[in-house]
């Protein structure tokens, strides 16, 4: 009898109880918007997660958003991105990065993907030099760490600031160093499918005092920027706060307050997901059809994905192999698929951006398959997981080419 995985790569863990309480409380009082001053006087709950944000990473000011996206786009602005501005950023990543800048009218420039995963160092100099751009948008996509030290001295040589997407690594590090502490602002996303959920929400962190106090004002503080704790003093405001524009992407105190209570649990889910992940990249590791992507030294990941290859597949034995896995349970998602599904997407598929061809990142995502760790996975779901995608994998050798026309 073939064995069938019974869970759900959708689930999610609930909301702690202290979260729940905290916010029932703050409905039951309708003082919902961050800048409604709480009964008891104390420190609004938005400025209060800021604050936990920023001791957390270790970054001197926070700001708490609407969404990831949000938070790029404000962080882009800030930085002085605008209308034809070219943007460098990794082809691999997900659509709200390119969307980020192609709503400022910026201009994407897409660089190429190493077989790693992460951005290639070589066609980032090559690309900033053809573009003259001066930012690069730098997305951590599925939790990869480039190697950062090497990165911030290029981007120092090249003359480049960089913003970080750490959507998806917020609880991780490159050696030692927790990520989005390299750049000059990070984004972190708190929507469902990140480390820690409001549904939606996102949080930009920064040391730079006039970065800080942009970011507030594009927030849409109108004139309370005071109110924040995790800001620079009032002189970084003086001279800005009637020429910065309120692009109202504020965080409302519900969400910062169930975000408070997960806040400290991410290090114990950190540990959590990545025990899951060791045990489903072992059982993988095993199958002599499946390539798993190799993890730098210096990268304390954090394993809420998994990513790995079918290499010599071609597309039609990929599409039977996930229809099977999916038959069985488990639903994985395919980089290399010609059509964009769900938040699955290519570079090719952002028209709006008008990508050139990136033969380096079609290589390195053509048989690139994407897993999903819920939380609410055992490490006994973990091991049958790895166990019927080696199966799968091992049902179907590399079909010839031949045989595929066939079909
Ligand atoms: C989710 C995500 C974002 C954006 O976050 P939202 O909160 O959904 O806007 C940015 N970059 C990457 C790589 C993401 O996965």
């Amino acid at each position: 009898m073939t064995e069938v995985f019974a869970g759900s790569f959708t689930a999610q863990e609930g909301i702690p109880e202290e979260g729940i309480a905290a916010a029932v409380a703050l409905m039951r009082s309708g003082r919902l918007h961050r800048y409604t001053p709480p009964e008891d006087g104390g420190p609004d709950p938005v400025s209060a997660f800021e604050s936990a944000f920023a001791r957390f990473t270790g970054a001197r000011h926070a700001v708490a958003l609407s969404s990831g996206g949000a938070a790029m786009r404000l962080a882009l602005m800030a930085c002085g991105a605008g209308p034809g501005v070219p943007v460098l950023a990794n082809a691999f990543t997900l659509a709200p990065v390119p969307g980020a800048i192609a709503a400022l009218g910026a201009r994407p420039v897409f660089v190429e993907t190493d077989p790693d995963l992460t951005i290639a160092f070589d066609d980032l100099a090559a690309k900033t030099a053809a573009s003259g751009a001066r930012l690069l948008l730098l997305s951590h996509m599925r939790g990869h760490l480039a190697d950062m030290d090497r990165l911030m001295a290029l981007a120092r040589d090249l003359g480049l600031t960089v913003i970080e997407d750490c959507a998806h690594t917020m609880g991780a590090d490159w050696r030692g160093v927790p990520s989005g502490r390299h750049g000059a602002i990070a984004c972190y996303s708190t929507q469902s499918y990140k480390h820690i959920n409001s549904g939606e929400g996102g949080i930009a962190t920064t040391d730079d005092d006039d970065l800080a106090a942009r970011l507030i004002l594009l927030s849409g503080s109108y004139m309370l920027y005071a109110r924040h704790t995790a800001a620079p003093p009032p002189a970084a405001f003086a001279g800005l706060q009637l020429d910065v524009p309120n692009v109202s992407s504020r965080m409302d105190a519900l969400r910062a307050a169930i975000l408070s209570a997960q806040l400290p649990l991410l290090p114990d889910r950190v540990r959590r997901w990545n025990a899951l992940y060791g045990v489903v990249e072992a059982g993988l590791r095993a199958c002599p059809q499946i390539e798993t992507i190799p993890r730098p030294q210096g990268e304390g990941f954090v394993g809420s994905s998994i990513q790995f290859r079918l290499p010599g597949r071609d597309p039609a034995s990929i599409e039977r192999f996930l229809a099977r896995c999916l038959a069985r349970g488990v639903e994985l998602k395919w980089f290399g698929c010609d059509a964009p599904q769900g938040f699955t997407s290519r570079v090719d598929h952002w028209r709006f951006a008008d990508p050139p061809p990136l033969p380096r990142t079609e290589g390195a995502l053509a048989t690139l398959i994407d897993m999903r760790l819920s939380l609410t996975f055992s490490a006994r779901d973990a091991a049958q997981i790895a166990r019927i995608v080696a199966d799968e994998a091992a049902r179907d050798g590399a079909a010839p080419p031949v045989a595929r026309a066939a079909d």
